[in-house]
């Protein structure tokens, strides 16, 4: 009897420690699972956005491509993206969402629709200690790349916009824009007023204008570079392209050891569904899945790494109507407008914590639940 208590007593303390463990090492997802805690929070995050990129602009460049990137993710979902204040949102209100986790106005750029300022994932990372980059084929005052490191009313507000930018804590910066960076009197510029922000980022990190020199550089913590004067041309066009400035951003930000945050944004998709053109449509979804290809390969090397592809909302109604699989091309689509839909977005997942981002979502889950896996 007593040998028998003193076993009890004996397994009782193991148990103890054992819940203990596992309480310690495991934590509640924002889907309510528990997950262990080693594979939910990652260390670095790549979050794609295909600007304006609906599931037949997916569909679209899978026909051409034959096989999409986006094909090796492991979780998928949709997300609703309505504003807070329209049916149909803009650029300015989904990024802001996917940003920073709230709601707010078309054309606002990270406050609220108080015009509070929402503090976004790239600012959360900053906070503990990650590099953080933004990566964009149009300028980088556009409503998309803004919305995670500036917080303007309006997306009008370039010149606010520039030096915001100019004054975050952005490591890594490759876009178009530079009109914006330069005073008033320098032929080309945007600026209303005199002020030098290109001096501004030269303080803290290398500023590059050309193709030469962005294959030039070497081992760097920080860099902008302007590949443009204002917007860079199309991806048949471009020059980087998508992944070549993806793989260096990746490059340069992964030299952190506690890790960083990459916006990486497919801008151009969106202007082709404007414009009605599947072509155009195609060459930038090619593009932005050749990124998506540098991230995920990145991730596959290091476990570490979440990997999310979303759009911000669908542009131009985009329908495929007829084609071919086997001869990879499309010979009939149409589109019902030249402007943003209601339609849902897909969002992909790859890496640790991408369980959370499987089902119907609004838009503010990516922000919320990024910026919770960054609090951890
Ligand atoms: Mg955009
Ligand atoms: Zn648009």
């Amino acid at each position: 009897m007593l040998d028998r208590r003193i076993i009890m007593r004996k397994y009782f303390g193991f148990i103890i420690v054992f819940l203990v463990w596992s309480i310690s090492s495991c934590t509640t997802l924002p889907n309510g699972k528990f997950e262990k805690r080693s594979t939910v929070f990652p260390k670095n995050i790549i979050l794609f956005i295909g600007d304006g990129m609906g599931v037949s602009h997916i569909t679209a460049g899978k026909i051409i491509k034959g096989v999409l990137n986006l094909e090796s993710f492991r979780y998928s979902g949709l997300l609703t993206t309505h504003s807070q204040n329209a049916f149909i949102t803009d650029s300015a209100a989904a990024a802001t969402a996917m940003a920073t986790g709230y709601k707010t106005d078309n054309g606002a750029i990270s406050v609220s629709s108080e015009k509070e300022p929402l503090k976004t994932v790239a600012e959360y990372a900053e906070e503990n200690g990650k590099s953080t980059g933004l990566v964009v084929s149009c300028s980088v005052t556009d409503a998309t790349p803004s919305a995670f490191v500036t917080h303007v009313e309006r997306r009008t507000q370039k010149d606010l916009i520039a030096e915001q930018i100019a004054s975050s804590d952005i490591d890594v910066l490759f876009g178009g824009g530079w009109a914006y960076f330069v005073p008033k009197s320098v032929k080309g510029s945007k600026r209303a007023d005199e002020k030098d922000l290109i001096a501004v980022l030269k303080k803290r990190m290398k500023v590059i204008r050309s193709v030469e020199e962005f294959q030039q550089l070497g081992i760097i913590d920080s860099v902008t570079g302007f590949f443009a004067v204002k917007h860079p041309p199309q991806a048949k066009y471009r020059k980087p392209q998508l992944p070549e400035l993806t793989n260096k951003a990746i490059e340069i930000l992964s030299r952190n050891k506690d890790g960083f945050f990459l916006m990486v944004e497919g801008s151009q998709i969106d202007w082709a569904a404007h414009e009605n053109k599947q072509d155009f449509i195609l060459n930038e979804m090619i593009d932005f899945d050749n990124a998506i290809g540098a991230g995920l390969e990145f991730a596959k090397s290091n476990s570490q790494t979440l990997v999310l592809v979303t759009a911000d909302h669908e542009t131009g109604g985009f329908a495929i109507h007829d084609g071919s699989v086997e001869e990879r091309r499309i010979s009939d689509s149409g589109f019902t407008t030249s402007e943003h839909t209601a339609a849902m977005v897909p969002i992909f997942a790859y890496g640790p914590g991408s369980s959370a981002f499987s089902g119907i979502k609004d838009n503010t889950f990516v922000g919320k639940t990024l910026i919770q896996y960054l609090h951890q």
